[in-house]
């Protein structure tokens, strides 16, 4: 049998091989393609049984196969799986997007929430019938034909102008390379970083150093170079990319009127007023109203905190650096200036305390306390050698779920730190399927047979990860769609994993996963207050900055003009200075073209949907700060988190969620605090 058409148990990665991909995933397409035919039959009732659980086996088979394929495609990724991979993606892209238009389909799941079994079923099928209704809709199947039409070709043109916009801006990327041959020019850039601009001059038979407009060669000379013109030069080139200013070919100046307004033209077709009102229609948030309102209010209590940040710094580089004007291209250099000369601790120093045999055994301990689990090693074929597999059992030993955590980088895995799923908790003719999940991060391996060590930063990934794992593992759901992460509005799935990392900034929490490489030494608490005075660090500048993207993005959305009014001079530039002006404390120079580069709401999922970022934040800190008033490893306090939050998934609202666990609507109060703007400025 192919491996990846065994559902019996864990995935068999040691049988896997790149050629058994396209097999499994027709083989699947096939019998899920009948099977929709099947049950979408007008002579098969609309029930649970007979309907719902069918469909839903047949496509947990395909997310589990293709998941695995998936998941091997961004840790161990080879030639041949990429091939695999890319030749597969089409097929299944193409089969979900007919299952989201399946009219059969979607005339079945009405009539099911129609029928008299419906007030009957347990909350997590109802809101899980409730969602594909929802879903449908925002698909299209209520429109009569013509506008079905218009609104697939408005699809299309959509994706197409995104996937345009980012070749756009990375080409304009890819285009700009600066050599510098004299040494005077790179003073100040670490070595790492010069080494690798010299390797890549070499490369090109040049001398000197090559910088470009990728992050790894960017932002260090931004935040390093003492070449003032250097920086300069980069930062003029950075924020013009992909303009007017640029080769024609790519400028997106076009592209992004064209997506605002086919955009708007897509929710009016709903019978939405706004591309926002459409976007935040399966949201926690309730309105765009609602979410100005949020982001003003932020805007105004973190502003004079910015203000403060921003005149502490302008004050620094006059005194210090000998810089009278700050410009937009002196931000980063002065602030990193500033930053060591007030908080003396380096990254690495810090890093000696937290190797990984200490890390993840006290993070796992945090876990076992909170929740009454306990967390242990156990036997699973794997992808690599590096990675672990873990169980999680409750006080009686029962398994709860189960865990793989891939903590390395490789050539071969894809870069950042993310959770997945690989096998999601469902209860089906009695038996209990346990969730499996994948835990994946970037970190550097020990070298010399030490254990790694890893930043403060990239322990809080972990937890941060980890709580994501936990959302998926800990749920009580028996029903696919709502189980774990699935169906939890999009602007609340972050909550339970930012809510972990409020634990990294917990010395009873840390302390007891620290010890020196070398002595074994715990963490100082002198060295832990220095981190804890450097955390909020400019945290003012840097939240009134996500705001002025979240209300840009929102306003864009909801109440802009793309075509503008040519009295009114309303063009999108114009719309970006006014929430400026509104909110921001630094005003880059009048050549900057932000938008275009904004890839988050013109390339990716963000759109009308940036203001998340902060709002899962206040659900987070909000959340947490009942444990900081009960005790931060308070049982009882778990206990209910566990209940309210990780254990009901998508099975009810998020804020009726968050209501029963914290007693009240979220404040952003605890967020504030944590951020250090509570006191007086
Ligand atoms: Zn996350």
């Amino acid at each position: 049998m192919n491996p990846l058409l065994d559902f019996s148990g864990l995935p068999r990665f040691a049988d896997f091989k790149p050629e058994l991909v396209t097999p499994a995933v027709d083989q699947l397409l096939g019998e899920n393609r009948a099977l929709i035919e099947r049950v979408a039959a007008p002579g098969v009732p609309a029930t649970w049984r007979d309907f719902v659980e069918p469909l839903e086996d047949a496509n947990e088979r395909l997310s589990r196969a293709w998941g695995i394929v998936g998941h091997l495609n961004a840790v161990m990724n080879s030639p041949e799986l990429r091939e695999a991979y890319n030749s597969n993606l089409p097929k299944v892209t193409q089969y979900y997007t007919e299952l989201s238009q399946h009219p059969g389909l979607y005339a079945k799941y009405k009539a099911l929430a129609a029928s008299a079994e419906f007030p009957g079923l347990g909350r997590a099928q109802r809101k899980n019938v409730e969602n594909e209704l929802r879903d449908f809709r925002l698909g299209g199947a209520e429109l009569p034909p013509a506008d079905k039409a218009r609104f697939t070709a408005i699809r299309e043109k959509l994706s197409a102008h995104s996937s345009r916009f980012s070749d756009n801006l990375l080409d304009a990327t890819n285009a700009f390379s600066h050599y510098a041959t004299d040494a005077a020019e790179v003073a100040g850039i670490p070595e790492d970083v010069l080494q690798a601009a010299r390797e890549a001059a070499q490369a090109e038979g040049r001398p000197g150093w090559k910088f470009t407009l990728h992050a790894p060669s960017y932002l260090p000379v931004m935040q390093y170079a003492d070449s003032r013109a250097l920086r300069e030069r980069m930062y003029h080139a950075y924020v013009t990319r992909a303009s007017e200013f640029g080769k024609p070919d790519w400028d997106n100046s076009a592209l992004i009127t064209a997506i605002v307004e086919l955009r708007g033209e897509l929710a009016r077709l709903l019978g939405f007023a706004s591309y926002a009102e459409y976007s935040l229609e399966p949201k926690m948030a309730e309105s765009p109203h609602q979410v100005l309102a949020f982001l003003g209010e932020l805007a105004g209590r973190a502003k004079p905190y910015a203000a403060r940040d921003l005149g502490e710094l302008q004050d620094f580089a006059r005194s210090e650096l000998g810089l009278d004007r700050l410009e937009s291209w002196d931000l980063g250099y002065a602030s990193e200036k500033l930053r060591v000369a007030r908080y003396a601790f380096s990254d690495q120093e810090v890093k000696l305390y937290f190797p990984e045999t200490t890390v993840l055994p006290g993070m796992f301990q945090l876990v076992e306390r909170l929740y009454g689990v306990s967390i242990a090693p156990a036997a699973a074929p794997v992808w690599h050698p590096d990675v672990r597999f873990y169980a999680v059992r409750d006080r009686a030993g029962a398994l709860i779920g189960q865990f793989y955590v891939d903590l390395y980088a490789r050539p071969s895995k894809r870069g950042g730190a993310w959770m997945d799923d690989a096998i999601t908790r469902r209860r089906r003719d009695g038996g209990l399927q346990t969730p499996v999940a994948y835990l994946n991060c970037n970190f550097s391996a020990g070298v010399g047979g030490k254990p790694a060590l890893f930043t403060h930063d990239e322990v809080t990934t972990l937890f941060h990860e980890f709580g994501h794992g936990l959302h998926h593992l800990l749920t009580r759901v028996d029903v696919l769609g709502t189980a774990g992460i699935n169906g939890v509005e999009w602007d609340a799935v972050e909550l339970p994993s930012q809510f972990m990392e409020n634990f990294c900034w917990e010395w009873d929490v840390i302390a007891p996963m620290t010890s020196h490489a070398d002595t074994g030494a715990p963490l100082p608490r002198a060295l832990f207050d220095k981190m804890l005075a450097a955390k909020n660090f400019q945290s003012g500048m840097q939240t009134v900055r996500q705001l002025e993207f979240a209300l840009f993005d929102l306003h864009l959305h909801y109440d802009f003009n793309p075509r503008g009014d040519p009295d009114k001079n309303e063009s999108v530039l114009d719309l970006l200075n006014a929430v400026r002006r509104q909110v921001a404390v630094v005003f880059p120079p009048p050549y900057s073209r932000f938008p275009h580069n904004f890839s988050h709401i013109f390339a990716g999922g963000y759109a009308a949907g940036y203001y998340s970022y902060k709002w899962a934040e206040v659900l987070s800190a909000d959340a947490y700060s009942l444990f900081e008033e009960n005790g931060v490893l308070d049982p009882a306090t778990g206990a209910r988190f566990w209940d309210e939050i990780l254990a009901v998934g998508g099975s009810r609202p998020a804020l009726e969620s968050f209501v029963a666990f914290r007693g009240r609507e979220p404040k952003m109060d605890a967020l504030l605090r944590h951020n250090g703007m509570t006191e007086r400025v």
